[in-house]
């Protein structure tokens, strides 16, 4: 008779075997995940607008037999995927999928090239993380069904997220419940991932509307009160307020309405603020800060002022016991082999924006992220709100040069070059292979669920920012497309054409200043 411990022994390494055979499906799986993630990068689209993003994506996932809800959250270009093998855990696959602002870019060369002068572009690197998730499932998959593996798949993107504008509504609006624990997908530039408190911060993005009465700015303009005063009286008050923040907290704004020509005194005038902090209290807390300011200016203006709710994100929360696992398959998988040529791009670029890090990309993998001793501040990521609603990581993958300043077209370079092909495989082969440890062994499952609920919520409680009624603002974003569209889709990837986007756009890979 066998012994327990020979029993969990061979089954241990019959699920080892599961997940080798899985790295070499993913590994075999390259070119497919290379046409994802360089037709998504051709799509270049803004948050709310990831319409040829979504609907080529779902086709991929349709095809494959999954069922596809769209337009969740009151969302057209949000969708989940799911695909059920039975009885068994129940596990979300997310990445984010919008692009940014101006950021457009020719993949594969070292200095500024848009493709479209003024057009949005991937300088982000969100055409890759949905792309890794959709192969790493559909191994996983292949795997459930010849194993008779029970469980769930769930793929979902992260709509909107340079908004911080979806993941909240998601979690609002149900689509969470019913979901056992969530791994999540960012570019980055090595293969790593964390617990506990991530660094960066939380936010609440809120608009200022000032409404006043126009008149004739020479003829009249003792009858006239001005919206844009209030709102440049706002900015000024918020700014006089910002020596006194805490050096955590970040703020940023831009004005989104100032009037229409100068000798008409402006009717309607709004701010738009991201108010950013490390923990729940202290983003309310600037909140209403900003909301007693935007009311002083409506005063000393004469003006109404209103406000909304744009977009949040919770700071983020990583689980300890997803993310031990997924290190030990990190460190199976490794960094991808790169190429002389992706050295010289890498090299280039950092050179061209004065990147103090000329190494090149990383050639040692990170150790396992633990919560830093003290807060630090940074970006935010509205996948905070799902890491508080189910268990969570962020798988952070290779497809990216190190030091660069972020959202900027610089950051597009290597997004669909074999840097960020390799680096998806990468994540998908890390993925996949942490996906089969969970489904395997579904205690760890219930491990996880338990430094959920012990650990990490002893420490806060999450409040939602939005209201049961706050609407995601899906027009956002609708003018850049409107004029942009037509001249990005003539350089849409046409797959069936050319092997690679690079060989469509005709570039030498790499090119580089000749000195
Ligand atoms: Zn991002």
């Amino acid at each position: 008779m066998l012994s327990i411990g020979a029993i969990q022994g061979q089954s241990k390494r019959f699920v080892e075997k599961q997940k080798s055979i899985a790295k070499d499906m993913v590994e075999k799986r390259h070119k497919s995940t290379q046409v994802m993630v360089d037709k998504v990068f051709s799509f270049a689209e803004l948050g709310f607008h990831e319409v040829e993003s979504s609907s080529y994506l779902t086709s991929i996932l349709e095809e494959a037999g999954f069922e596809i809800m769209y337009g969740i959250s009151n969302i057209p270009t949000a969708w989940f995927a799911k695909w059920s093998n039975g009885k068994g855990p129940t596990i979300a696959l997310g990445s984010d999928v919008d692009c940014i602002p101006k950021a457009s870019q020719y993949p594969g060369v070292a200095y500024h090239k848009p493709i479209v002068e003024g057009a949005p572009g991937h300088g982000e690197g969100h055409n890759s993380g949905l792309p890794l998730n959709i192969t790493a499932a559909l191994v996983v998959k292949e795997l459930m069904e010849k194993n008779n593996l029970g469980g769930t798949l769930v793929l979902w993107p992260g709509i909107a997220e340079e908004l911080v504008a979806s993941k909240a509504w998601f979690v609002r609006d149900g689509y969470f419940d019913d979901i056992d624990m969530c791994i999540f997908t960012h570019v980055s530039s090595n293969l790593d991932v964390s617990w506990g408190q991530s660094r960066g911060t939380g936010l609440i993005s809120v608009e200022y509307s000032f409404e006043g009465e126009s008149a004739h700015s020479a003829g009249s303009p003792w009858r006239g009160r001005s919206a844009l005063d209030a709102a440049e009286l706002m900015n000024i008050g918020w700014n006089y307020k910002r020596e006194h923040l805490h050096p955590l907290k970040r703020s940023h704004s831009i004005f989104t309405k100032s009037g229409d020509q100068p000798n008409v005194v402006p009717s309607e005038a709004s701010i738009w603020f991201y108010l950013r902090d490390v923990n729940y209290d202290g983003i309310m807390d600037m909140y209403e800060d900003a909301n007693n300011i935007a009311e002083a200016a409506a005063k000393m203006t004469d003006t109404k002022m209103t406000s909304r709710i744009v977009g949040t994100a919770w700071p983020r929360h990583f689980n300890k016991v997803i993310a031990e696992t997924m290190f030990e398959n990190i460190k199976n998988v490794g960094l991808p082999q790169w190429s002389e040529e992706d050295q010289q791009l890498a090299k280039a670029v950092q050179l061209e924006v004065n990147s103090k890090n000329n190494d090149g990309l990383a050639t040692t993998l990170s150790p396992l992220g633990a919560p830093a001793k003290t807060p630090i501040s940074g970006g935010s990521d509205d996948i905070g709100d799902i890491s508080w609603k189910v268990p969570t990581v962020t798988l952070r993958f290779p497809s990216n040069i190190p030091g660069l300043q972020g959202h900027h077209w610089s950051n597009a370079i290597a997004m669909a070059t074999p840097i960020a092909h390799k680096g998806a495989t990468a994540g998908a082969k890390v993925v996949a292979m942490t996906v089969l440890d969970f489904l395997y062994k579904p205690v760890l499952v219930d491990q996880a669920k338990d430094y959920f609920l012990n650990v990490q919520s002893k420490e806060e409680t999450y409040r939602p920012m939005i209201s049961e009624s706050d609407p995601p603002p899906v027009e956002l974003n609708t003018q850049i497309m409107r004029e942009f569209k037509p001249k990005l889709s003539p350089f849409y990837f046409d797959e069936t054409k050319y092997d690679t986007y690079l060989e469509q756009l005709g570039i030498t890979y790499p090119t580089v200043k000749k000195d």
